[in-house]
């Protein structure tokens, strides 16, 4: 876990962060500490994403502990640190009459540019996320996926340091999850912004990020950068077949290997085992099946995932 506090290259860290709304804790005393570049807020639903951004971004005060987002203190300083924090929330509160250009700008000089280069800008940041031709649009006649650009769009408009982003990919079809997924890292790259992305999806924010922060019912169970979280990533995925016996010979294999000190998951006849030199792993294999009369169907690597490793399996 990392020392929130001591960290000087944090850009967000929070110390003891809790909310609690009642009787429910959203929630409960996170230390968390993310760095520059993309980080994944990850969790299922309820899990407290939204929650830990409205802290982050002073929008309500936390019942106790403290957070720290690029040096300020959200609960007293709430002004200047949105004026260097972008946000785009879940919900869709986009207003149907104005046209995408007004209301890009008109955040733009709520967050505190001046008039002449919030127009500049909102018309900059909406070409963009795509929608240069559209930017005199009404937002009520756009799509749900051109919806979701132009609040990334009012979010990068004010040349933020660091955009938060509630769920980006919501509502959005497989193709268009993947456009806006190279979209913020295209943003957070050529732009140097750092970004915080909520996502219940594992594989969306082991795509795009190079750090996570998940949540499961307001506790913290992950911080750090996914390599680290993942590992080197090898591991072996077994599949046998054996005539006689099926189940019978799996389960020798699979107890012979787990005797072993070989770390064993069983799904049907399909053994996967993690190791880290697949090599080794692979020797040990074939000579678990061989002695126990069995024959490999398959025999494969295949790299770690974020699901493999919270033991839940993507939406
Ligand atoms: P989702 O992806 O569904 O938005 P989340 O991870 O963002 O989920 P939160 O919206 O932060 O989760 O909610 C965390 C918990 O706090 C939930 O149990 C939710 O019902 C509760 N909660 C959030 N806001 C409030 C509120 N204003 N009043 C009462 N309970 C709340």
């Amino acid at each position: 876990m990392s020392d929130a506090a001591a960290d000087p290259s944090a850009i967000v860290s929070t110390v003891a962060l809790t909310q609690r709304f009642g009787s429910t804790v959203a929630i409960d005393a996170l230390d968390v500490c993310m760095r520059p570049g993309i980080t994944g807020l990850v969790g299922a639903n309820g899990a407290g994403k939204t929650t830990l951004l409205s802290a982050l971004l002073g929008l309500r005060p936390p019942t106790s502990g403290s957070a720290t987002v690029l040096g300020l203190d959200p609960r007293s300083q709430g002004a200047a640190l949105r004026a260097k924090v972008g946000f785009a929330p879940e919900r869709d509160v986009l207003p149907d009459e104005m046209r995408a250009v007004d209301f890009v700008r008109h955040l733009a000089q709520v967050r505190g540019l001046p008039r002449s280069e919030a127009r500049t800008r909102s018309s900059d940041s909406l070409w963009l996320v795509g929608l240069g031709e559209e930017r005199t649009r009404t937002l009520g006649t756009m799509s749900t996926g051109q919806r979701q650009r132009v609040k990334l769009a009012q979010a990068i408009a004010s040349d933020p340091e660091l955009v938060l982003l509630d769920e980006p990919t919501s509502g959005l079809d497989p193709t268009q999850r993947s456009e806006m997924l190279t979209l913020i890292g295209e943003i957070s790259s050529e732009y140097s912004v750092s970004v915080v992305l909520s996502s219940h999806l594992l594989e969306e924010v082991e795509r795009v990020c190079d750090h996570i922060v998940a949540l499961d019912a307001g506790h913290l169970v992950a911080d750090g950068p996914i390599e680290e979280l993942i590992g080197d990533g090898d591991g072996i995925t077994l599949e046998l077949v054996d005539i006689a016996e099926p189940a019978g010979t799996v389960d020798v294999v699979e107890s012979t290997l787990r005797l072993g000190g070989i770390e064993v998951e069983r799904v049907g006849t399909t053994l996967r085992l993690g190791g880290s030199d697949p090599d080794e792993l692979s020797d040990r294999v074939r000579d678990a099946v061989a002695d126990a009369g069995a024959r490999i169907r398959r025999l494969e690597a295949r790299r770690r995932t974020l699901a493999d490793l919270f033991e839940v399996s993507a939406v």
